[in-house]
């Protein structure tokens, strides 16, 4: 293939940005990709099962890093932000700011000794702080690069000039506690695709999930814990126990829109919840078939091919309940066991429900961040604060020359930012290979 000499820009490393630097790379494109996380991945990586088909997660991303990581024509920078971007269309730089991990990555093979050895126990994020990591580690255990991190902010050396045990224990010399910060400057570059994905509402305003009980009770968690929970790698080892107690959950309550579709948060559609919350019923009740699971939905849309089937399995074979509804209230017994008070929609009534677990799909969010990196790239947001994309070219942002695709500019599923990610790959290599 003829040698190109400009390169793309993607910004972003979860399954869209992966898929699109993957499509540029193969053209014969080279691809500077920048991830903010120690590792790729993105929400993909958090996921137990995926919809439709429940396949693992893992198992379908885990190829797609380290075919990513490996390529010949795609530069990694993790642990990374773009912080300048100046030019066009055509003939962007940028300055990327990479991150001390106070490792050589070089040496590191992510043994873990020094994992054991290290005294300091922090709140994991990417478990959705379920379960203690600790101050150096890796970000997750399949994650790519396999590199460890220290964490400056926990790490005792850098807290209290103490400790080093990881420096003593490391047999590759790979820990480097005088390592700085690197600012990476890029020419050249023809095109810029942004693929920075979602937060959750509980990352940005955890108030607004008061009234459902989340952070009140401990047997209410969110839909994205629930993933966790759900598996084997999961801070439960994929057996899914309550807070409280540690009793396995027989009766679970899924609960719709929080936070999406309502007049206080959100006014659109998180449109994935009514497939991932039947697809988390499903794996619960494959862990443990005498569980019985209510959904509470106030519409269910459900557009996508076999979509409605897959809820009508559900029902017919996971014990799953559907109650068109609107949640009122949550409160608790005198045993932690969730109460739900609800308008029962097709009964016109009011009436409650005590389970033993509630699970809240939870709002989607723009990413933390946006608004600056909107700035540094000169492009619009839309009224959600959402990339603001060409109605009829969902990848084309307000700037030419920068391209965009998965949840960053509106929430969807994976198939469609797989799909989106090709799409934005072929209108960013038309600028670089000159149409
Ligand atoms: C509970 C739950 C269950 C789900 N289940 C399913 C399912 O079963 N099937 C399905 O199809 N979909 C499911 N989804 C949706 C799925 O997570 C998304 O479709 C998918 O993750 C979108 O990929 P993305 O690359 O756009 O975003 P993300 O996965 O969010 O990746 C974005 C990446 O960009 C990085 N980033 C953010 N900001 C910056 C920055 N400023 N600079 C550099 N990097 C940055 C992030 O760290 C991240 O790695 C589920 C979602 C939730 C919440």
């Amino acid at each position: 293939m003829e040698k190109v000499s400009k390169s793309a820009l993607v910004i972003g490393g979860g399954i869209a940005g992966i898929q699109a630097a993957l499509d540029l790379a193969d053209m014969g494109i080279h691809v500077d990709m920048v991830e903010k996380k120690p590792c790729i991945g993105g929400r993909m990586a958090q996921l137990d099962k995926t919809f439709p088909t429940n396949d693992c997660s893992i198992c379908i991303l885990a190829p797609k890093l380290s075919e990513c990581y490996r390529h010949p024509n795609i530069t990694l920078y993790s642990y990374s932000e773009v912080q300048k971007v100046e030019g066009s269309a055509g003939n962007f730089s940028a300055e990327i700011l990479k991150r001390a991990r106070y490792i050589k990555e070089e040496e590191c093979i992510n043994c873990g000794l020094c994992v054991e050895k290290c005294p300091m126990r922090v709140e994991d994020e990417f478990d959705r702080e379920l379960r203690k990591r600790r101050a150096i580690y890796i970000y997750y255990l399949q994650g790519v690069p396999a590199i460890m991190t220290i964490d400056k902010e926990k790490c005792l050396w850098f807290t209290k000039n103490a400790c080093r045990i990881c420096e003593k224990t490391c047999e590759r010399e790979a820990i480097d506690f005088e390592q700085e910060d690197q600012i990476i400057k890029l020419e050249n570059i023809g095109s810029i695709i942004v693929a920075t994905g979602y937060s959750l509402i509980e990352d940005i305003d955890k108030d607004v999930l008061k009234n459902y009980g989340y952070g009140k009770f401990r047997n209410v968690v969110s839909a994205l814990e629930f993933e966790r929970l759900e598996c084997a790698s999961g801070p439960q080892g994929g057996h899914i126990k309550r807070f409280s107690d540690g009793k396995t959950p027989k009766k679970i309550a899924f609960l719709q829109c929080i936070g999406s579709r309502s007049d206080r948060v959100e006014k659109y559609c998180s449109s994935i919840c009514c497939m991932y919350t039947t697809k988390e019923a499903m794996i619960a009740y494959e862990h443990d078939n005498e569980l019985e699971s209510y959904v509470f939905y106030i519409d269910m849309r459900a557009g996508g091919k076999g979509f409605q089937s897959f809820l009508r399995r559900g029902a017919a074979e996971y014990n799953i309940k559907y109650i068109k509804s609107k949640i009122a209230q949550i409160t608790v017994d005198e045993k932690e066991n969730p109460i739900i008070i609800y308008e029962d929609l097709d009964n016109d009534k009011i009436t409650q429900l005590k389970v033993d677990l509630v699970v809240l799909a939870t709002c989607i969010v723009p990413p933390q961040g946006i608004d600056n990196l909107a700035e540094i790239l000169g492009i619009e947001l839309n009224d959600y604060n959402f990339i603001k994309t060409t109605p009829f070219i969902p990848v084309e942002t307000s700037k030419n020359g920068v391209f965009t695709c998965g949840c960053v500019h509106e929430p969807m599923d994976i198939p469609r930012s797989v799909a989106e990610a090709s799409g934005a790959a072929a209108k960013a290599a038309e600028i670089i290979r000159g149409g």
